[in-house]
């Protein structure tokens, strides 16, 4: 029997009743840039044998699946450098519609005009794409190295495979807050949503993040001295809040974790590239499946999802401070975004 033949009532409930029914899967550490706000110039990435397989990531997938997971995530890294990535792809999209709802991805662009129409074949029909601005300098400012010109190229790619493409902003404070309105209007003439983010405390950058930090609100501030905004019902299975902008057919959503938490609401667990389980972003407390699986295969991951599950915090400890360190010591590229 197919594994996912057997999610009709599967679910994952944690210990504070929250059910958890979305997977962020990191399928690699690695990534063509250096975003200021996720790692340092000089990062030094896993060694492979670290890394699980493709086949391992789906083979657990899968076990997720059977298990009441709905809806995962693809991120990263930069999930398109991976080799095969689309393999993977097509392998978890079989599930699409057989348990699973949905498939997504996070990618930062630079290699979408390449795998747009492979993601749009693997069952992929949304995805996230990091763009923190639209100046060529400012983009390669903050991502050290990146030419914009291959996220347009991109972006065309994805509009042609018709994939709906959600822009991710991080919200930089002295760097991008001038930018908010020519981003939202950019958005809407190309038919893309927009989610505002604030920075997260993940991982040592390098750089002091209470410098950029920037809560959502001044961005809404600045952004309602042009358009009326109205909040939204819609929840999309993620942690942003949306809102409609008067006059435009762009979706905002702003993500604030640092200063309007949204634990309560919480469905989401981490897979991250080494093959841990993380339940929760902003802490430290995992287990690892790697071993046991190598071990004992997928049914030695049955044990470990329920004792995860146990282990999910009612929230998370992110504080951005002068002078706080990070929260966690891993970065989000580890995690998955
Ligand atoms: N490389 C892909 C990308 O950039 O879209 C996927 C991985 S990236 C870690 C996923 C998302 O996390 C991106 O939208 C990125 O902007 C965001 N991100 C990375 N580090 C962050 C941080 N410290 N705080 C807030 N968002 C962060
Ligand atoms: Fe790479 Fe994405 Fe992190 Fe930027 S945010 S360095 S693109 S993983």
């Amino acid at each position: 029997m197919h594994p996912s033949e057997k999610t009709d009532r599967a679910t994952l409930t944690d210990g504070f009743g929250r059910q958890i029914d979305y997977l962020r899967i990191s399928v690699t550490d690695r990534c063509d840039l250096r975003c200021r706000y996720c790692m340092s110039e000089k990062m030094t990435f896993l060694p492979r044998n670290e890394i699980l397989t493709l086949e391992e990531i789906a083979l657990i997938a899968d076990r997720f699946i059977a298990r009441g997971v709905r809806k995962i995530r693809l991120s990263g890294g930069e999930p398109l450098v991976r080799r095969d990535f689309g393999d993977l792809a097509r392998r978890i999209g079989r599930h699409i519609g057989q348990g699973l709802d949905e498939l997504t991805l996070t990618t930062n662009g630079t290699h979408l005009a390449e795998h747009a129409a492979m993601l749009a074949d693997a069952g992929i029909r949304r995805i996230n794409v990091s763009l923190d601005t639209l100046d060529p300098e400012m983009f390669s400012f903050i991502t050290r190295r990146g030419d914009i010109n291959k996220v347009f190229a991109g972006l065309r790619a994805a509009r042609d495979s018709g994939l709906a493409v959600k822009i991710n902003m991080v919200a930089l404070k002295g760097v991008n807050d001038h930018a908010f309105l020519d981003m939202l209007r950019w958005c809407d003439t190309e038919g893309h949503d927009l989610t505002l983010i604030e920075t997260m405390p993940l991982g040592d950058v390098g750089e002091d993040r209470t410098e950029s930090y920037l809560p959502l609100s001044h961005a809404l501030q600045h952004i309602r001295q042009e358009f009326d905004v109205a909040p939204l019902p819609d929840r999309t299975g993620g942690p942003a809040r949306y809102f409609a902008v008067e006059g435009l057919q762009t979706r905002l959503g702003l993500i604030t974790p640092m200063s309007d938490n949204f634990c309560a609401g919480c469905n989401r667990m981490r897979l991250t590239c080494q093959g841990r389980i993380y339940m929760c972003l902003g802490h430290e407390k995992h287990v690892d499946l790697r071993a046991a699986f190598r071990d004992g295969g997928v049914t030695a991951v049955d044990a470990l999802l329920d004792q995860a599950l146990a282990t999910k915090p009612l929230r998370h400890d992110f504080q951005i401070e002068e002078g706080a360190s990070a929260a966690t010591i891993r970065h989000m590229s580890v995690t998955g975004g």
